[in-house]
């Protein structure tokens, strides 16, 4: 950020940003279907068009294997717009219902209007699709909206400030690239909804900044995801769908990828096994080349995950991988058996490529040990056992659910995505995200007939017996 306060050399400064957008959102445009579909229609052609420089910006920051760029982030995109631009009239239609006999006649109807700017910050791991899916919502909303991507994944952050203003109308939609300067010059001019994608110490940091103008906030945070583990299951079946979910998911720096495993002491060394053998199977004898992995973020992150692994508490607890390579951040699957509860590795969420299994004496523990931790975003169980289900289900509370499988709920349309507690507030995607960046208004018609006596003073005696 330049130092006498604009956002980008030759640019202008949040305020004057701000004061553009609200103007260009009083103008009306951004209401009709007509700018909000031409603006699907251009991220759906950039996408498109652009998915080979997607890719590469992608592979870039993460060293993303092509199959997980394109499935995890490029079609879910895509997915997405698609939707939108097929719902959009059928979204936008104010909803009819029914009115009271008391103030016949009249008609009642629900009509969704923008909000206004709308304010997106996105995170790192999956920096195009957590950037691009809730603008696109904010725009099906009819809102203009400003993405400020992450500048931990700076050649998607590039590329978006390069290619979004070629597709989309550049007076309404904007990005601004830069970091914590540029995100608090943005945080204190007023909004009208922020979706921040993050972590719960800057969501902290969001959220008071939003309370200066009442503006509402959606968080999407994370936490410590537990996959529960009864020694019914299919080992086979169950041991693929975990890893996919952990290390098949930007190798673990996914907010619903599996933090922790949780089994009885018998089970543990039959799934650490199967673990073991899937893993082998995956990424073969020497993960560390394996092109199906992608790399630890960055210096900081890779130095955080060797603390972990470092904690005296673990010692003689790795028994698959562990393997590191500090000049392409590079760290193996590592799976830990039976940590202790009170080791750094369970105090806060990994995001990496290390899971711990934690055992029990009987399966049931598993609720109180999960309920001793903040609220996380994914609870997982593999089980055969309907009633252990049925309990996962009701006393288990987390963003979304899974049983019998990880991560795969996340790209279904039909379900809302967030958080609770401490893994966030508020959720979106398809449908939840039009409604999340638009204001529901209760609206009454009348005409000027069916006058009633009884409701205006004098309140006279007989009104009252009335
Ligand atoms: P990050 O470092 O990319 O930060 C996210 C955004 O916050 C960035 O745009 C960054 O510029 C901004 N930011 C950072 N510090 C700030 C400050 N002091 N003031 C204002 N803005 C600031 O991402 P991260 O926090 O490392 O992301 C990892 C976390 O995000 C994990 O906890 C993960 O579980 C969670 N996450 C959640 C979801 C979800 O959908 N719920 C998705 C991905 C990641």
């Amino acid at each position: 950020m330049a130092d006498d306060g604009r956002l980008a050399a030759g640019g202008e400064s949040a305020g004057e940003l701000v004061k553009g957008l609200r103007e260009n959102y009083y103008s009306g445009r951004t209401k009709t279907y007509k700018w909000r579909a031409a603006q699907l229609k251009g991220i759906l052609k950039m996408i498109d068009e652009k998915e080979e420089e997607i890719m590469a910006a992608l592979f870039e920051d993460l060293s993303k294997p092509k199959l997980e760029s394109f499935a995890h982030e490029i079609s879910l995109a895509r997915s997405a717009c698609v939707l939108a631009l097929k719902e959009l009239h059928r979204w936008m239609k104010p909803e009819k219902v029914s009115s009271m006999l008391s103030v016949f006649p009249s008609s009642a109807e629900i009509v969704t209007e923008p909000l206004g700017l709308v304010l997106v910050i996105s995170a790192w791991n999956y920096p195009f699709l957590l950037a691009i899916d809730p603008v696109i919502g904010a725009i099906s909303a009819g809102n203009t909206v400003v993405l400020k991507p992450s500048e931990i994944s700076p050649s998607t952050s590039a590329l978006f400030a390069r290619l979004l203003p070629d597709y989309v109308d550049g007076s309404c939609i904007k990005v601004v690239e830069g970091s914590i300067p540029e995100t608090t010059a943005l945080l204190e001019q007023k909004w009208d909804k922020i979706l921040y994608t993050g972590n719960a110490r800057v969501g902290r940091i969001i959220m008071s900044a939003a309370a200066k103008y009442l503006t509402p906030v959606i968080l999407e945070l994370g936490g410590k995801c537990p996959v529960v583990v009864d020694s019914d299951v299919n080992l086979n079946v169950t041991s693929k769908r975990i890893a996919v979910g952990k290390w098949g998911s930007n190798n673990g720096q996914a907010c619903i990828a599996p933090d922790y495993i949780i089994t009885t002491k018998s089970f543990a060394p039959k799934l650490a096994e199967a673990l073991k053998i899937t893993l082998e199977k995956f990424y073969g004898e020497d993960p560390l080349k394996s092109e199906d992995l992608a790399r630890v973020v960055n210096s900081n992150h890779f130095a955080r995950l060797t603390k972990l692994l470092d904690d005296e508490k673990l010692s003689g607890k790795i028994v698959h991988g562990g393997m590191k390579d500090e000049k392409n951040l590079k760290i193996a699957p590592t799976l830990l058996l039976d940590v202790p509860h009170d080791s750094l590795i369970m105090e806060e969420e990994i995001f990496g490529p290390l899971l711990p299994i934690i055992t029990v004496d009987n399966i049931e523990k598993c609720f109180d040990l999960i309920n001793s931790k903040p609220k996380p975003l994914a609870a997982y169980l593999f089980t055969k056992n309907k009633k252990l289900e049925e309990k996962f289900v009701k006393d288990v509370s987390s963003g979304g659910m899974l049983i019998n499988d990880t991560a795969l709920h996340f790209a279904n349309p039909n379900f809302p995505f967030g958080g609770v507690g401490e893994s966030g507030m508020g959720s979106y995607h398809a449908k939840f995200s039009f409604d999340a960046f638009s204001h529901k208004k209760a609206v009454l018609h009348r005409s000027f007939a069916g006058e009633v006596s009884a409701r205006y003073p004098p309140y006279t005696t007989k009104k009252q017996k009335f």
